[in-house]
């Protein structure tokens, strides 16, 4: 058998093997066949990558750079990746199985983060403070953090990445990422142009392998300052304890149960395409699924007939190609739950109208597929209903009136995002205004930009990334006291 490529973990600006002498294997989702071998990092390698950033942020060139000089070198970032977004896109591709079309898209708009946050890097200001003591000057400066450990999910790795890196490095933190697992390749791709941005050696490191090991291993490291993540809400909830045993900050991005809500009112054709995009783009392996769809009663019939007639085009097969719509599912574990959750909307009475199983046709080769899959009937306090699937599984859930599809969309655990289809200004802006959502869209669904925040409600998250207070997340404010007085007052009381 063909050798497997095999990476290197990037710690320090160099390429080291990983200290546990292991790699483990990333596999191709559309064939199930291993492709690469990822550096199995454990406590020892993220105890490396963390001195490395620490080494990074207090000495050397970094802490040296002026603000500008970081925009700068953000930027060229940007550029690099630019040149290299249909290739980045391409690995991607081959690591987690999403669709070509999508992840061009994404690896091309990338860029955009590193450039707005390097644009930004230079504009944060502190202020002068109108002191109420006539002898006294006080000014405020914001600094950076430390280390910064950046954890991403699965199913978008390098924008998850520019979420968090470029904020962090524009406020002058250094970063050890982990990437997922299943996708770590094309974070080891990525940072070879962070070298050949001339980043100083120790800014950014990257440290592979599973989340248990090397994860833990950095969440807990008593040398980080703050760790931002993405992921499921179970793990988001254990890195919140762990980092709280630190006191380190934490961003917090994590899973969804979005409501995508359609009036009588709504421009059915406009919405039928809003439903397919909100649950089967990406195979449903979104946070912001629109996994939910709330419909009123008037409009179930002819939206679910109409829903039915396209979601049954859908193109399954190889996600290389450009005219496939539906990918395979990313993992096997991500497989298996995806099975198990359509099991357990059957046996919880829901409807299956379409899908409702794996899907064994010829162009989805041994890839790990699930059909497009509709369940009807489904009432809200069903577990299909309530706990994120992470799949393109659809539960359709009638409401009467307004009310009531506010009442039903709140009533999850979960606040990422939700959908409205209305043609009708009031009811749009009065139903966006009582969602508990951190994401509202209105005629349209999974819009995101690196201007516009982006975060969850209730235990979908804590901290907001993107967009310009995004850079707060990862800086802390400094208040500098100056005594003009020509003599030091009585030393024994509060100035
Ligand atoms: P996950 O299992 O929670 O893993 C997320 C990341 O955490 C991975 O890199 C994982 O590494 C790591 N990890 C696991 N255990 C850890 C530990 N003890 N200490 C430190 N790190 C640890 O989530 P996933 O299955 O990869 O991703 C799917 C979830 O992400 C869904 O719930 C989805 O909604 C959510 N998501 C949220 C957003 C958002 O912006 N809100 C965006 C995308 C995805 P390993 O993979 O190596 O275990």
């Amino acid at each position: 058998m063909a050798q497997l490529p095999k990476y290197q973990m990037h710690v320090g600006g160099t390429w080291v093997d990983p200290l546990s002498g292991e790699w483990l294997e990333t596999d191709n989702p559309f064939n199930g066949k291993p492709w690469a071998l990822i550096p199995r990092g454990n406590a020892d390698d993220a105890n490396r990558a963390v001195a490395a950033a620490k080494d990074a942020f207090d000495n050397g060139e970094w802490p040296r750079l002026t603000a500008t000089e970081r925009g700068n070198l953000l930027r060229r970032l940007g550029d690099l990746i630019a040149r290299d977004a249909d290739r980045l896109a391409a690995t991607e591709v081959q690591d987690n199985g999403k669709l070509i079309a999508e992840m061009r898209g994404q690896l091309r708009y990338v860029p955009q983060w590193y450039y707005y946050f390097g644009g930004l890097a230079d504009k944060v200001e502190g202020a002068v403070i109108p002191s109420d003591k006539p002898d006294m000057f006080n000014y405020t400066r914001h600094e950076p953090l430390g280390v910064v450990v950046a954890i991403t999910a699965w199913n978008s790795p390098l924008l998850l990445t520019a979420y968090k890196l470029a904020p962090a490095l524009a406020a002058g933190n250094t970063v050890v990422l982990k990437p997922s697992e299943y996708t770590s390749a094309s974070a080891l791709e990525f940072v070879k142009l962070v070298d050949e941005a001339e980043f100083p050696p120790g800014v950014v490191n990257v440290a592979t392998g599973y989340g248990r090991e090397v994860g833990e291993a950095l969440i807990s490291h008593p040398d980080v300052a703050k760790v931002a993540f993405t992921g499921g809400s179970v793990t988001g909830r254990h890195v919140y304890e762990t980092a709280a045993g630190g006191l380190k900050r934490v961003t917090l991005e994590l899973g969804g149960k979005s409501p995508n809500i359609v009036f009588e009112d709504a421009d059915i054709e406009d919405a039928v395409k809003g439903a397919i995009s909100g649950i089967f783009a990406a195979s449903g392996q979104t946070c912001v699924a629109g996994s939910r769809l709330l419909l009123q009663e008037d409009i179930h019939d002819e939206f679910v007939e109409r829903l039915l007639r396209t979601a049954k085009t859908a193109r399954l097969g190889d996600p290389m190609d450009m005219d496939t719509q539906v990918g395979p599912v990313t993992t096997p574990p991500q497989f298996d739950k995806v099975l198990s959750y359509i099991s357990i909307a059957k046996e919880e009475g829901a409807n299956c109208l379409l899908g409702g199983r794996a899907a064994q046709r010829p162009e989805c080769g041994d890839g790990w597929f699930v059909e497009p899959t509709i369940f009807d009937d489904v009432s809200n306090d069903m577990r299909i209903a309530q706990e994120e699937v992470f799949g393109p599984v659809l539960s359709i859930i009638r409401f009467r009136d307004d009310d009531e599809a506010v009442a039903i969309a709140n009533d999850v655990m979960y606040g990422l995002a939700a959908g409205v289809w209305t043609q009708n200004v009031r009811r749009s802006i009065t139903v966006a205004d009582r969602l508990q959502a951190g994401t509202v869209w209105v005629n349209t669904y999974r819009a995101v930009s690196f201007m516009s925040p982006f975060g969850g409600y209730k235990m979908s998250g804590i901290g907001r990334e993107n967009g310009a207070d995004a850079i707060r997340e990862y800086l802390q404010t400094k208040s500098v006291w100056i005594s003009t007085a020509s003599e030091v007052p009585n030393p024994f009381v509060l100035r």
